[in-house]
């Protein structure tokens, strides 16, 4: 034994203190000041050097380790925070909830179960999800990384709910007929992991086409199943999309759930966009009947603007849920008082030990309420209108699908272009807006068209920011044409 034992904790607190309070001011500052900063800016080469040094064997003060952050870190974020941020589909996060993510460390609890206050938490936080969006209490659910593994938790009780085997005990090699998932073509690709490992295989998903609103086409649907049935196969459950990641579309939900209780088949939504427009005064009509679905996941690092990672999933027949995942080993029976004698969580997941995930989101719906995070969904959808507007109000500007929520599909497109030209022209605006830290917008092709996506998922927006990238667009897309048709006539686009 030595005779002064090593411990993690400072020799002088103190120390610590002063650098931690140094953490929190320079924190609230960067949060107040985002908006003077670029969206995104490149990291100089000595700093992305920086982070190939090996393993540190000896320590270093906390407070030059900050000083390291403070320079090569904090200045190179994603951007999601910042105000101009509307790339793929992310949260920009909040205040209370960052500190709740701290907090929830210095706590240091595993979320695995145990009879403890974060635990309690937890379970509080699920049970919002469910009053939000409009489940009974007598439904479950658990908070996970985020909406993909939401959506494989709800698609694995579906498989094993739907199986008509013991498919715990038995495996898919076990199945008396192939199962079958149906989808959209527009489902986000998260659903083709979940049935890959799931051992079923990515042609256990079929995807049926989506129509001119980019919504699923159920009456390919019904053919598809009657087919499916015809050729021995076992339809068991139609992913229903509230939100696809594309354009926003919502499909038919109140439908869906009509033709799953007809067909005897489990519906699930991937509400990971959508399911939370349930909480917003204008928004939730467009949601209508998802609290039919037997499974839901949602994602309250997107439209609660949690930092990540969270997200939840949520199913109706709790024994069902439970029964898919729950197993108590020798080494992790209940007690009957004490710390071992509350629920096990991980009866509920993939995961045993778990983080402290609930606080931030339970912190930031507390000091805000639900309905202000209600209100900024519906600002929001009123920006997303706004930009739609102005975009077709501006020539060479082209919406290129109706804006149902909050994500704008456009493009710049002078006429005359030939497709293979135009993604070029605005693939090179979208990344001169990003190197310039004047806004970030994505792109995608929908339907076989390229166009550039703004999902406006951010309560730092205003107006003007929105206008900043119309004419962004524009000017960069007037400067970048002369060249490019000079391209086209030097036969660069064979
Ligand atoms: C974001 C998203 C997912 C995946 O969620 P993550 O939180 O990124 O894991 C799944 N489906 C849809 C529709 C999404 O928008």
């Amino acid at each position: 034994m030595p005779d002064t034992p090593e411990t993690l904790d400072p020799a002088d607190w103190d120390i610590h203190r002063a650098t931690a309070h140094r953490m929190v001011e320079d924190a609230v500052d960067y949060i107040r000041d985002v908006r003077s900063r670029p969206v995104w800016q490149d990291m100089p080469q000595d700093v992305r050097a920086r982070f190939r040094d090996p393993v540190p064997i000896d320590g270093q003060p906390l407070d030059e380790i900050y000083r390291q952050i403070a320079t090569d870190v904090l200045p190179y974020p994603m951007g999601n925070i910042h105000p101009r941020f509307w790339m793929w589909y992310m949260g920009a996060s909040n205040f209370a909830g960052a500190m709740g993510d701290f907090l929830a460390a210095i706590l240091g609890s595993n979320l695995g179960g145990g009879d403890h206050a974060a635990a309690e938490i937890d379970k509080q936080v699920v049970g919002w999800m469910k009053e939000m969006v409009g489940y009974p209490t007598s439904a479950s659910g658990t908070l996970v990384s985020g909406g993909s593994m939401a959506n494989l938790i709800g698609l694995t009780v579906a498989r094993n709910t739907m199986s008509g085997i013991d498919l715990r005990e038995m495996g898919v090699s076990a199945l008396a007929a192939p199962m079958r998932f149906y989808g959209s073509d527009q489902i986000h690709s998260c659903h083709r992991i979940a049935v890959e490992a799931m051992g079923l295989g990515n042609r256990a998903l079929r995807r049926v086409q989506s129509d001119a609103a980019c919504r699923m086409n159920l009456s390919l649907l019904r053919t598809a199943i009657a087919e499916d049935r015809a050729a021995g196969l076992h339809p068991a459950c139609v992913i229903a999309t509230a939100g696809t990641v594309n354009t926003g579309a919502i499909d038919d939900l109140e439908a869906i759930a009509d033709l799953c209780a007809a067909e005897g088949l489990w519906m699930h939504v991937d509400g990971c966009i959508g399911a939370l427009l349930a909480i917003a005064p204008r928004g939730s009509a467009l949601v209508h009947g998802i609290a039919r679905a037997d499974s839901i996941a949602l994602d309250p690092h997107k439209w609660l603007h949690a930092p990540f990672e969270v997200g939840c999933a949520l199913v109706r027949d709790a024994e069902a849920h439970q029964g898919t995942f729950s197993s108590t080993p020798e080494y992790l029976e209940a007690a009957p008082r004490g710390i071992a004698s509350g629920a096990w969580l991980h009866d509920f997941g993939l995961q045993t030990s778990r983080g402290f995930r609930a606080l931030k989101v339970w912190m930031s719906l507390k000091e805000h309420g639900l309905a202000k995070f209600g209100r900024l969904i519906d600002q929001d959808l009123a920006h997303a209108c706004y930009l739609s507007e102005r975009i077709e109000a501006t020539p060479d500007l082209t919406l290129c699908y109706p804006t149902v929520i909050n994500i704008v599909c456009f493009r710049y497109d002078p006429g005359g272009l030939p497709d293979v030209a135009l993604k070029r022209l605005n693939t090179e605006i979208m990344v001169q807006m990003q190197e310039a830290g004047v806004a970030a917008v994505s792109d995608t092709t929908v339907q076989g068209r390229h166009c550039l996506r703004a999902a406006i998922n951010n309560h730092r927006t205003v107006p003007s920011d929105l206008e900043v990238l119309v004419q962004e667009v524009v000017r960069r897309g007037r400067a970048l044409v002369p060249e490019l048709v000079a391209g086209l006539r030097g036969d660069t686009y064979s």
